[in-house]
């Protein structure tokens, strides 16, 4: 081969990889420049025969490689190898990756003259395929493990508690004001995530938790995300030992904290939940210290407390009990949202039904659905809901002085059954008198389970409350049992038809029909007929041919405050002869502040951020999968796309980079959403220009002023590079 030396030499030193030849008897004959390098041997001398003097070969979890198996060994024996994972350690000592491929070299006659190995160096690849994983498992800002390495690491001590004699605890620990902190921290520091304040925060709980001790297994500390913490500790004695754990915990956290300047006190609630049952599964035992880490809460900062089975059936007691809803009412805490009811007629808004809204300090916007059950369990919507009339006939009272002329708007109050219970005639009466309302313009929202449910009793109270010259509505109707022919013995005068059967109109022939024959036999008793959750025109459509009276939903507003009421209602009154659709599009307009799409996987966070925007007035689409939000991008053209980092299929960062390479989008503000703390991630969101960045869980009120705040930005962005 001595004439194709230089062509060979030429070839191989392009190669970053490492090449040797040797001849039939395993002597090294021939190296490259890359070989040279890693060896530190000069391939202009004569070469050293054996390769050990070239380094040394073992396998990857460092074992000694068998003779006569390594790669080499194997070509000279006249076989092919390729990409036989193995170590290499050079003489310079560094150990790196490699994966080898080796061949035999054979002659024009097939004599065998040697063999050529080929080593690539995938050390980096490796290193970073072990940091992958590691990011997989592991919070990024405190480097701990995350909740689905905790839960793998919980399953695994589970198994190994079967031979334990001792119990299991899981710890769930939410530092106290969190937000509060971190908003502290950042006026000064301008570090808005309170990262920091975290990794503190995370190494004194991680200092105060049990290592390896014997044969007791160590503790372990998950962070699962914002100021969440959740920790295992097994072989625990029995509550009382995990409840001493909690106290250590928090007394870990008790030392100040000095930040940025600034010196907080710290403290954290605690949930435990302690199970002898080796057999239980990891993700139920998490969540039970988490409901009594919410429980902790209620009861106040630095609270630990012991799951116990009655928490187990009481998710409304995580939102609210009995006495935060008195406090609520006392600070003052409520608020009424109105929603248009609209004639079907004329298009023109006839009445508001007053929907109550709760602005809880930390929880932000509560839904009614979440806090007016438990109201009613504990009674307190008596006094509740009295608050609510007497407020909405101070609102009704202004509307009625401030448009003149003209028919009464008409304001509906929703009734909880419970408040049949006690002298709601008198109640009421009293606070209409007062107030100075005509009664005529008030009307009463009742549900068909209240007058099922004792119907002398609802007779008796709705013949009073009709004396007093109020008017009584069937809402939800439809979903009871009760028959049109039965609520004929009751004096009513509307009937509002649920949403569920107004969704089927046009297209569940069932629905269809029955809103037919409700809206032919309500007639024939004289009642009027509302449809609730209207939100197309179709159904506008529809709804009017069915020669339906009202139609209340987002299609036309969304429940808002009296200043958008009032606003609406001056802009109505103004408008003269307009064409059905043309008025349609200016209520869609001047009720438009801006319109956003929440792109999440989870139900529950598109609910919350659905929720937390619409009741401020967003228009808001909502998308689960990130091919989804591409496309409704397109067409629903929004202010603001709020945008879940992890989805299924492509990612947030490939939505958000999508988006910003489409001009279309320009305008459009993007507040990245993400379950971690990662500096990484924020950085990444803010390279592919989005506007915003936020990390779950959030409250509403945070949601809202920050898709504010980047709509307005983006705005004046424009504002300021075309003016
Ligand atoms: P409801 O009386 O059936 O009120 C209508 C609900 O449907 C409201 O929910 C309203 O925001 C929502 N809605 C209106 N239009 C649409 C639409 O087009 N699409 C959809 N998807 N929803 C629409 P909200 O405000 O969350 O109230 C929930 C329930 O809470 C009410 O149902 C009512 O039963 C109760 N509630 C609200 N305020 C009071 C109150 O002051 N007293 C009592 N006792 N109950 C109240
Ligand atoms: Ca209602
Ligand atoms: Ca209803």
């Amino acid at each position: 081969m001595p004439q194709n030396t230089a062509f060979v030499r030429a070839a191989f030193d392009i190669t970053r990889d490492l090449v040797a030849i040797c001849d039939p008897y395993g002597r090294i004959t021939l190296i490259n420049h890359a070989m040279e390098q890693f060896t530190g041997i000069d391939a202009g001398a004569p070469l050293p025969g054996p390769w050990s003097s070239y380094g040394e070969m073992s396998h990857v979890d460092g074992s000694a490689i068998a003779d006569g198996t390594d790669p080499m060994a194997r070509a000279l024996r006249g076989e092919t190898t390729r990409d036989v994972e193995l170590a290499l350690v050079g003489r310079s000592g560094q150990r790196r990756t490699m994966t080898v491929d080796s061949e035999p070299l054979f002659d024009a006659s097939g004599e065998l003259i040697g063999a050529i190995v080929v080593w690539h160096d995938i050390t980096d690849r490796r290193r970073a395929e072990d940091r992958l994983v590691f990011q997989a498992s592991h919070n990024p800002l405190t480097g701990l493990p995350n909740r689905a390495l905790f839960v793998t690491v919980t399953q695994d001590g589970l198994t190994r508690a079967q031979s334990l004699r001792g119990s299991t605890a899981v710890l769930a620990i939410n530092i106290d004001h969190f937000a509060d902190i971190a908003t502290r921290l950042g006026d000064r520091s301008g570090d808005h995530s309170g990262d920091t304040f975290l990794i503190e925060v995370a190494r004194r709980l991680e200092a105060s938790l049990r290592r390896v001790s014997g044969s007791r297994p160590p503790d372990t500390l998950a962070h699962v995300g914002g100021d969440h913490f959740i920790v295992l500790c097994e072989d625990v004695a029995d509550v009382n030992a995990a409840k001493m754990i909690a106290r250590r915990i928090a007394a870990s956290l008790g030392a100040p904290l000095s930040i940025s300047g600034e010196e907080l006190s710290v403290t954290a609630c605690v949930g435990i939940t302690v199970t002898r049952d080796a057999r239980r599964d990891p993700e139920p035992l998490i969540r039970e210290a988490e409901t009594a880490m919410h429980r902790a809460e209620q009861r106040g900062a630095g609270r630990h407390e012991v799951f116990s089975g009655e928490m187990r059936s009481q998710r409304l007691v995580r939102i609210a009990n009995e006495s935060s809803l008195r406090q609520a009412l006392a600070r003052g805490e409520f608020y009424v949202a109105y929603q248009p009811k609209m004639s079907l007629a004329t298009d023109r808004t006839v009445g508001v039904e007053a929907l109550l809204r709760w602005m809880h300090p930390e929880r932000g916007l509560i839904s009614p659905l979440d806090f007016i059950p438990l109201a009613e369990e504990s009674g307190i919507i008596v006094q509740i809901g009295a608050w609510v009339l007497e407020q909405v006939c101070r609102d009704a009272v202004r509307w009625r002085t401030a448009l003149p002329g003209g028919q009464p708007l008409m304001v509906a109050v929703n009734v909880s059954p419970r408040q049949f219970e006690s002298d709601l005639a008198e109640t009421f009466g009293g606070i209409i008198g007062h107030s100075g309302i005509d009664p005529a313009t008030v009307c009463l929202e009742v549900t068909e389970s209240m007058v099922m449910h004792d119907a002398e009793l609802a007779i008796a109270t709705l013949r009073q409350l009709k004396s007093l010259g109020l008017s009584i509505s069937v809402d939800d109707f439809g979903t009871g049992f009760s028959s049109l022919a039965y609520l004929k013995r009751f004096p009513l005068d509307e009937l509002k038809i649920d949403k569920s059967f107004v969704d089927g109109l046009g297209r569940d022939f069932e629905a269809t029909a029955i809103v037919a024959a409700v809206m032919g036999m309500a007639h024939a008793l004289d009642l009027r007929v509302v449809a609730e959750g209207v939100e197309t025109a179709d159904q506008v459509v529809r709804l009017r041919i069915l020669g339906c009276d009202e139609a209340q939903g987002f299609f036309y507003a969304r429940p808002s405050s009296i200043a958008d009421i009032d606003a609406r209602l001056v802009g109505e009154a103004r408008m003269q002869v307009v064409g059905r659709t043309e008025l349609a599009r200016r209520h869609a307009e001047s009720a438009h502040i801006g319109k956003i799409l929440v792109v999440d996987d989870s139900d529950d966070v598109r609910r919350l951020a659905r929720s937390s925007l619409a009741a401020v007035g967003f228009e808001v689409r909502e998308a689960a999968s990130g091919e989804d939000a591409v496309t409704m991008a397109r067409h629903f053209k929004p202010d603001c796309v709020v945008l879940d980092v992890n989805l299924p299929g492509i990612s947030g960062f490939d939505v958000c980079r999508i988006l910003r390479d489409d001009a279309a989008n320009e305008r459009t503000s993007i507040v990245i959403l993400t379950g971690d703390v990662a500096p990484s991630e924020k950085v990444m969101a803010f390279s592919l220009e989005a506007d915003d960045y936020m990390v779950k869980p959030f409250s509403p009120r945070d949601l809202v002023s920050r898709v504010t705040a980047a709509i307005r930005r983006r705005g004046e962005l424009f504002a300021h590079a075309r003016p």
